[in-house]
């Protein structure tokens, strides 16, 4: 890219949805823990992790010193009939930290790629079981990825809207509260019998604007879904590696899922990786001698050996005392500001799982201010060097671990100082 010389002032200017005409693109050219420098040194925090994936902060020496070791060793092998140390040594670190009825794991690279393999893995188990089951359940607001699976999973709306026709059908359910779960149940036992799987992300839907349900609640319809044959596909491509304040949403649930999905900050977000996980009775269903039994799945950099080595070098950072108490801090420091907010009248549903706060800007003429107020509010902030990027009036927070305390509050005094200005 050419170097653009800009400064902050301009930034007002920008677009933060890319791709149409009016849109401007803000060049970075560098970054460091929790700040991105555009090329005049202006500083900008990254509260939003860039698009969720940086959990340890931008240019990490650690993870790029494992990355350089890995790329002057092997950067790359063809992975069928071929296997090398990172991937099995980053499967089996995995293992030792994911419910324990996960056993397998099948590379991928990136998110949405690890959730069309979890549909196909639970279509075809019954396929190869020779059982008739093609029904899919999930969650309405949901959102799995744009491939064409992982579309027709997710909730349909403008984005998806060109490919209505062509996208399979699929069974839509609420996210479960203390007072819906019967009438989902129903909803579920309607279809059980055709259906193969339930695909979800555990507590907290991310891209569907932050929302966020009771673990106990999700347990709940997670074992109703188990007791009549449905497998549990559970996406952490989002809420894993931290996020939710616990190692894996997984934690803070009482039953397991049968496929786990995960990317995003599964390299501590340096580069693209996906991994499916799922059951010895599940990987059973394909390991055979008659070559159609198998997954036939691949691309051309499943498990790069290069990504393998950052995802290591991220659970090194992840597991490490610092990393854990950061974590607690940013959860700690999310709630008590958490309380200040509820106290504006110009915020409503204020909710956090973990690490991720998020709330509804209340505006007077909601209907018709509803889709400028996300490209204000960007606006606002990024003349404050502060990347929030709201999502219709949902404002979230989620920043990487290794923020620094004066940045996160900062950013919580900028926040409440916004809300405070009327022209707002
Ligand atoms: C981002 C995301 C995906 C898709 O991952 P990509 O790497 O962007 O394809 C899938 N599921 C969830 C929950 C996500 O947040």
């Amino acid at each position: 890219m050419q170097q653009q010389l800009i400064d902050r002032d301009l930034a007002v200017n920008w677009h933060p949805y890319s791709q149409m005409k009016t849109s401007y693109h803000l060049p970075i050219a560098r970054g460091d823990g929790a700040n991105l420098y555009d090329y005049q040194e202006n500083r900008y925090l990254d509260m939003v992790s860039s698009w969720w994936v940086t959990i340890h902060g931008h240019a990490n020496s650690y993870i790029a010193s494992k990355v350089y070791e890995q790329l002057s060793t092997l950067e790359q092998v063809i992975f069928a009939g071929f296997t090398h140390l990172p991937a099995i040594t980053l499967s089996e670190r995995l293992f030792q930290l994911l419910p324990l009825n996960q056993k397998k794991a099948f590379f991928t690279d990136n998110g949405s790629t690890a959730v069309e393999v979890a549909l196909k893995m639970c279509i075809q188990f019954a396929y190869n079981n020779g059982v008739q089951k093609t029904k899919i359940i999930a969650f309405k607001n949901g959102y799995h990825g744009d491939t064409f699976g992982a579309m027709s999973v997710s909730e349909r709306g403008q984005w998806t809207a060109p490919f209505a026709d062509l996208l399979f059908e699929v069974i839509f359910i609420d996210a479960p509260t203390a007072e819906n779960l019967e009438s989902i149940k129903k909803i579920v036992q309607d279809h059980a019998e055709q259906t193969a799987c339930f695909i979800y992300e555990p507590l907290v839907q991310g891209a569907g604007g932050m929302l966020m349900h009771r673990a106990e609640d999700l347990s709940e319809l997670m074992s109703f879904c188990k007791s009549k044959g449905i497998l549990l596909i559970q996406d952490e491509i989002f809420v894993g590696f931290g996020r939710t304040g616990t190692l894996f949403a997984a934690d803070q649930l009482e039953e397991k899922p049968d496929v786990m999905c995960f990317s995003k900050g599964l390299t501590g977000g340096t580069m693209p990786l996906g991994i499916t996980t799922c059951t010895e009775e599940i990987y059973q269903a394909f390991y055979s001698d008659e070559k159609r039994k198998a997954l036939f799945h691949g691309h051309s950099f499943t498990a790069s050996p290069i990504a393998c080595a950052a995802s290591l070098a991220s659970l090194d950072l992840l597991l490490q005392d610092d990393c854990r108490s950061n974590i607690e801090r940013i959860c700690k420091s999310h709630a008590a500001f958490a309380k200040r907010l509820k106290k504006s009248v110009k915020v409503r549903n204020v909710r956090q799982t973990g690490t991720i706060l998020a709330f509804d800007w209340v505006t007077e003429n909601e209907t018709s201010y509803f889709n400028q107020i996300q490209e204000k509010l960007f606006k606002v902030f990024i003349k404050k060097g502060i990347i929030l990027r709201p999502m219709g009036n949902v404002l979230y927070l989620l920043p990487p671990y290794c923020i620094q305390q004066e940045d996160l509050d900062y950013t919580y005094e900028t926040i409440l100082e916004v809300l405070n200005n009327n022209n707002i």
